[in-house]
């Protein structure tokens, strides 16, 4: 499998430390508001390709932060008059939720960074010792002079850092793009520490968690691309000057941003659309569909008209899938991969999801023209269940109806063929009323959602 590095700037064959098995960190969301679409994006990417991970045989420990505290939820706290971990507790709750509305379900953990208080002030402490980090008057911070590597993710030299730094020069740097590592702070939240009562910076909760979790290397590193600089770069510096390491992660996934109304949708700005809002209208499915149509690559757009389209084209594969799905005929033990080179390959050549989608599309144009044989059909199911197990795209309300429309249609078909036609036109109506459509032609009878 071949996939984009964001630190070589290359598409390059993924071969993890130890064979079979993956461990990948995520940042999470910083929960001081409720998720908007563009960290689904994120979040949606990521549970995909884990899942794909998954189906294809590895072994993955999905590890993923969250930033429980941060400027933002403290100003939060003050606006809501409430304490800063209510806030955060609550935003939390809301965002676990809303990724259940998403079937975003592969985290194998979420550490929550105040819960990792002695981790990070062991590694600024080792920082410190090793001369990368220096405690001033209002804190701690990591000494960028000292780290070589500092800029390489970011692909910038020294003078670009400089001229980004220069907004917030503080006289306790001694570099003007050093960052922070612990904030000293007489205001709760505060811990204790060598050097004072105060707070972590940002980026040391991130390696503090995953040295705990993973030790000083792992395999993949994910998140949008606003984390590459500083975010992801300062992780780099402090892991690696700690460890000594050629690498912090093997790997760097970066995704491009949904963009809404001309800019980066952001929960900071408020131009958001809400992930809580959207699944009111839509199902998660169809929001999931809407998000893998691109490929984690390319920058998105959001508008309602682009959205709205995109779910009548999730509504035609949904109908695709339930043709096809009333001729399923496979248990679990049958090997779909084997019907499903071309999505994997679409997968394995820089996780091709949009390619995927078309190709699906592709077939849904083959069933609609109803003169599909039925191996044939079997096989599209194929696909279609082993692409739904990672992209998430058809419901389960589909799925699961599969397994019960089959029999329901037989005994359609006996009272008919006992003449009991009012009962089995009962049934039909019936479904109708839930949304389901039955269609008999040429002998055939197929089922298909909300027609
Ligand atoms: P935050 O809660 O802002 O720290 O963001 C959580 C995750 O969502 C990070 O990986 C961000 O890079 C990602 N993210 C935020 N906004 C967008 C966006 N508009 N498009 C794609 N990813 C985003």
């Amino acid at each position: 499998m071949r996939f984009r590095d964001t630190l070589s700037g290359e598409v390059k064959e993924f071969t993890p430390i130890a064979e079979g098995r993956v461990n990948i960190f995520v940042c999470g969301p910083t929960v001081y508001d409720y998720i908007q679409l563009g960290n689904a994006r994120t979040f949606v990417f990521f549970d995909m390709f884990v899942k794909y991970l998954r189906a294809i045989g590895y072994e993955v420990f999905y590890l993923q932060n969250i930033t429980d505290l941060d400027d933002k939820t403290l100003t939060r706290a003050k606006e809501e008059k409430k304490e800063w971990d209510e806030v955060s507790n609550f935003y939390y709750k809301a965002y676990l939720d809303d990724c259940k509305s998403l079937d975003i379900d592969s985290v194998s953990h979420h550490a929550r960074a105040t819960l990792y208080l002695e981790e990070i002030k062991s590694q600024i402490l080792r920082l410190i010792k090793l001369g990368y980090a220096y405690a001033s008057s209002d804190g701690v911070y990591f000494d960028t002079s000292k780290f070589r590597d500092y800029g390489k993710l970011s692909k910038q030299n020294l003078d670009q850092i400089i001229m980004g730094a220069r907004v917030e020069i503080r006289a306790s740097k001694k570099n003007p793009q050093d960052f922070v590592l612990w904030k000293l702070a007489d205001d709760k939240p505060n811990w204790n520490s060598p050097w004072g009562s105060g707070r972590p910076g940002w980026h040391i909760e991130d390696t503090a968690i995953t040295e705990h979790f993973f030790g000083p290397e792992y395999d993949v590193h994910g998140g949008g691309t606003d984390l590459i600089f500083p975010h992801h770069e300062a992780e780099i510096a402090q892991m690696r000057s700690i460890s000594g390491s050629k690498f912090l992660s093997k790997y760097w996934i970066h995704g491009a941003f949904l963009n809404f109304k001309g800019e980066k949708m952001s929960k900071s700005t408020g131009n958001v659309v809400k992930v809580r809002d959207l699944v009111k209208s839509s199902p998660g499915s169809a929001v999931r569909y809407f998000l893998l149509n691109s490929n984690y690559s390319s920058e998105m757009l959001y508008t309602d008209e682009v959205f709205q389209s995109s779910v009548e084209g999730w509504k035609r594969l949904q109908k695709a899938f339930s043709i096809a799905n009333s001729f399923h005929k496979c248990t679990e033990e049958c090997r779909i991969e084997k019907d499903s080179a071309d999505i994997i390959a679409f997968m394995d050549d820089d996780l091709k999801t949009r390619e995927i989608i078309a190709s699906l599309h592709d077939i849904a144009s083959e069933i609609f023209k109803g003169k599909v044989a039925e191996k044939q059909m079997i096989t599209y199911v194929h696909k279609f269940r082993f692409a739904n197990k990672f992209l998430g795209i058809f419901s389960e309300q589909a799925t699961n109806l599969g397994q019960i429309m089959g029999p329901l249609l037989q005994v359609r078909k006996e009272l008919r063929e006992m003449g009991l036609y009012k009962e089995s036109d009962m049934i039909r109506s019936k479904l109708k009323d839930a949304g389901i459509v039955i269609e008999d032609k040429s002998g055939e009878t197929t089922w298909s959602i909300g027609g």
